[in-house]
């Protein structure tokens, strides 16, 4: 694999590294099957074709079983073990009955699964389908196309659609380098890998058109014509579609818009989400697919819209924008993720003067002005920076935050919108709390206790949310007690392993061991912190009384040890500083064996750590946790969260299942109110969750925490499952029928317009 260890490289500096290696011919080639496989196999290929086997629990299993470690050096990628495991393992697994029945078996199944195709739900239609746009996916780690939270919540509405028929498409970008690899060099300090995804056998096909050649999308960019190819996911029954500017008709920096996720500058994000936005509906339309909801996710592909009324004006001549703006309105709906103005994407007047030329503006019978007025809160104030998510509130007809505080937070973040509304109670701003996929992230050998307990429909019966608090109620505690240990087990080997690859035999940073069969115990309370670096996540609270810390961790009788995970942004120094100074503490104490820093938290990381840990820590400062979602996965899990009241924690919390952090409103001082949270943090360590886990009953089981455990499965696994989330996407964000808002965005434009003389 051809590795780049420079930071953030840009489009224009690694340019040349891609001569020669992206001709056609070499492309097709990494995708297709190289390979014979033994007639016994060959329906593995379909099986690693679709995306379906990664949340099966047989799926991994089946592809393990034919050589455990070659599994895991290929990175849980069938597409790359198919191609690369040696014959001889192949004809091993050829020989053995019961392996080669349980292929047919998965095979039968999936084909089943497959063959039941899409329903008509609501608005949606197999011939109107919503058209899902986000700038990144999560579905699985041999598909790098995430780099955290948003994209794993695509990735999960996607398999929820799958699961529900939902008649649904995603569009995205294939980012030839995906997200780097992290690495932590001796000093603490965080390096970046880039990889080259292509070169990695990845589980696409080519999107072909009638004449079987590649189906190709162009958008004017940077004053040429910039063509983007298609690939197809398939994630069970859903269609991911992804685009990709790697084709040997373009320039070389032309080439590389597609090269990072969220790698260079603004520049760089603004020809890509033009890519996403324009190039998305060109390909839609392309495709014979006319979507009856075209669905935002973030405000990266917020260009759709605009391409939507550019087609609109080419199709009714004499038409006012202001049409446009309603026949696209008709048609969108928007998922704002932050909770800062900050955080949205943001482009200078000249960045985007230089990605729109005069005659995308024209075609919309706009002054560039307007144009700009677009993307602006305040159209009147030509100072003003043109905003993706202003532009998206502007021209959908459904605006949402993902947890209902966020929907709080939102509503007053952008009542600069609505001026002629009374107060920010009334922006119409609604929320749809996130969700994840519980058949992903709950544990295949929890699955197996469900199944047995509940029945083979255990995981339909998460719709069913009283069906679901009665039959995990009757679960045998020891029974539950049993898998909880063994996945620690599993993730505290899993744990050693990875830290013996980064193993100098020195002690200077905390995955720096003399010794890795020392590193933590099963015997010992876990707590898993593993997210984003980044300041408002409070990495350092934690730290911030070592000698309160260091006595919990040092505890003869009743100890506690630390799980850590989590990137920093490459451009960011701030995080990267804090990540070297939690790597680099020292102490003559049992801090050493009893914490530990996982390098390149991803999702197959991520799987071990929910699954395995027995409390999961969150400490953002308020309000800057949208939604989160990683507690949802541990908790479904039994693992009870420990955090902050804010997100969606606020929504899950009932004092049984997990623990608070905190007031719900913190003080407004920051220092104060961090100094409040981490009092909090210990106390709550030292005198309830602490006592809770080590007391045990006369069965010599923590029933207190056993009971907990079971309170959090239960209560919290259909609330937060993605199959509600994606259910109330359909009944009340999907489906306009009783939510149609007034036009009050779009009075923003008419107020210019009007001042400027024209007819509105
Ligand atoms: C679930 C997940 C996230 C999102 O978790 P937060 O709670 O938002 O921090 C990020 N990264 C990975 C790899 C995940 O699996």
């Amino acid at each position: 694999m051809k590795e780049f260890t420079s930071a953030g490289p840009r489009s224009t500096e690694i340019a040349d590294e891609l001569l020669g290696i992206n001709s056609p011919h070499q492309i097709s080639d990494a995708f297709a099957v190289t390979r014979t496989l033994p007639n016994e196999l060959k329906r593995l290929v379909d099986i690693s074709m679709n995306f379906y086997w990664s949340w099966q629990p047989e799926g991994a299993e089946i592809f393990r079983g034919i050589d455990p470690e070659h599994w895991d050096k290929c990175e849980q990628n069938p597409r790359h073990f198919l191609d690369s495991v040696s014959g001889l393992r192949l004809w091993q697994a050829a020989l053995d009955e019961a392996l080669v029945q349980r292929i047919a078996e998965f095979a039968q199944r999936m084909d089943a699964y497959l063959g039941e195709g899409q329903v008509d739900l609501g608005r949606l239609t197999t011939d109107g389908p919503a058209a899902y746009f986000c700038a990144e996916y999560g579905i699985h780690n041999s598909l790098p196309t995430y780099s955290g939270g948003l994209g794993i919540l695509a990735g999960d509405h996607l398999k929820s659609a799958s699961d529900l028929h939902v008649p649904l498409v995603g569009i995205g970008l294939l980012y030839r380098y995906g997200y780097f690899r992290q690495r932590i060099a001796h000093d603490g300090w965080q390096e970046e890998d880039y990889l080259d995804v292509f070169e990695s056998k990845l589980a696409l096909g080519p999107v072909l058109d009638a004449n079987g050649e590649r189906l190709k999308v162009m958008v004017h960019i940077r004053g040429t014509e910039v063509l983007a190819q298609a690939w197809l996911a398939s994630v069970g029954r859903i269609c991911l579609y992804l685009l990709d500017t790697n084709v040997p008709e373009n320039r070389d920096v032309d080439k590389l818009i597609t090269g990072h996720l969220y790698g260079g500058t603004a520049e760089t994000r603004i020809v890509q989400e033009k890519i996403l936005g324009i190039g998305g509906v060109r390909l839609l339309r392309k495709l014979g697919i006319s979507p009856s909801v075209y669905h935002l996710n973030e405000g990266h592909s917020a260009f759709l819209t605009l391409e939507l009324a550019r087609e609109f004006m080419a199709a009714n001549t004499g038409a006012e924008f202001e049409a446009a703006v309603s026949h696209v309105r008709d048609q969108c709906v928007f998922t704002t993720h932050t909770p800062v103005s900050a955080g949205n994407d943001i482009f200078s007047i000249e960045d985007l003067r230089n990605c729109f030329d005069s005659n995308f503006i024209t075609a919309l019978r706009l002054s560039e002005d307007e144009f700009f007025d677009l993307g602006r809160v305040d159209p009147s104030n030509d100072g003003e920076a043109f905003g993706m998510t202003p532009l998206a509130i502007r021209m959908c007809r459904s605006v949402n935050g993902v947890s209902r505080k966020h929907g709080d937070v939102s509503r007053g973040l952008w009542a600069g919108m609505f001026t002629d509304l009374g107060s920010a109670d009334d922006v119409p701003i609604t929320h749809v709390t996130n969700g994840v996929h519980h058949p992903t992230w709950i544990a295949p050998a929890l699955q197996r206790l469900y199944r047995e307990a509940i029945g083979p429909d255990w995981d339909r019966t998460v719709a069913d949310p009283e069906r679901w608090r009665q039959a995990v109620a009757s679960l045998d505690d020891a029974a539950i007690w049993t898998v909880h240990l063994k996945l620690k087990n599993l993730l505290i080997e899993f744990l050693r392993l990875r830290t013996k690859r980064s193993d100098t035999g020195g002690r200077d940073t905390i995955n720096e061991h003399l010794d890795t069969h020392e590193l933590l115990s099963p015997d010992v309370l876990t707590v898993g912190f593993a997210r984003r670096v980044a300041a408002y996540k409070r990495w350092d609270l934690l730290l911030s009384d070592m000698d309160r810390l260091l006595a919990l961790v040092d505890s003869p009788e009743r100890p506690v040890q630390f799980v850590f995970a989590g990137k920093a942004h490459p451009q960011d120094r701030t995080a990267k500083e804090i990540l070297q100074q939690l790597m680099s503490i020292n102490h003559g104490s049992n801090w050493q064996r009893r914490a530990v820093f996982v390098e390149d938290y991803d999702q197959e990381v991520a799987r071990y750590l929910v699954q395995g840990v027995d409390v999961w820590m969150n400490v953002p400062r308020r309000p800057f946790e949208a939604s989160g979602t990683s507690g949802m996965k541990a908790a479904m899990n039994g693992a009870l969260n420990f955090s902050v009241l804010d997100g969606w924690w606020i929504e899950g919390h009932n004092g049984v299942n997990g623990f608070a952090i905190g007031p719900l409103e913190p003080e407004a001082d920051e220092e104060k109110a961090d100094e409040a949270d981490a009092g909090s943090l210990y106390q709550v360590l030292e005198t309830q969750i602490v006592p809770d886990f080590y007391d045990l009953g006369e069965n010599g089981l923590p029933t207190r925490w056993i009971a907990r455990m079971k309170d959090s499965i239960a209560t919290i696994t259909p609330q937060f499952a993605s199959d509600r989330m994606v259910m109330d996407y359909i009944r009340r964000i999907y489906d306009p029928a009783d939510q149609r808002r007034d036009n009050h965005a779009a009075n923003g434009i008419q107020r210019r317009r009007g001042q400027t003389g024209r007819s509105v």
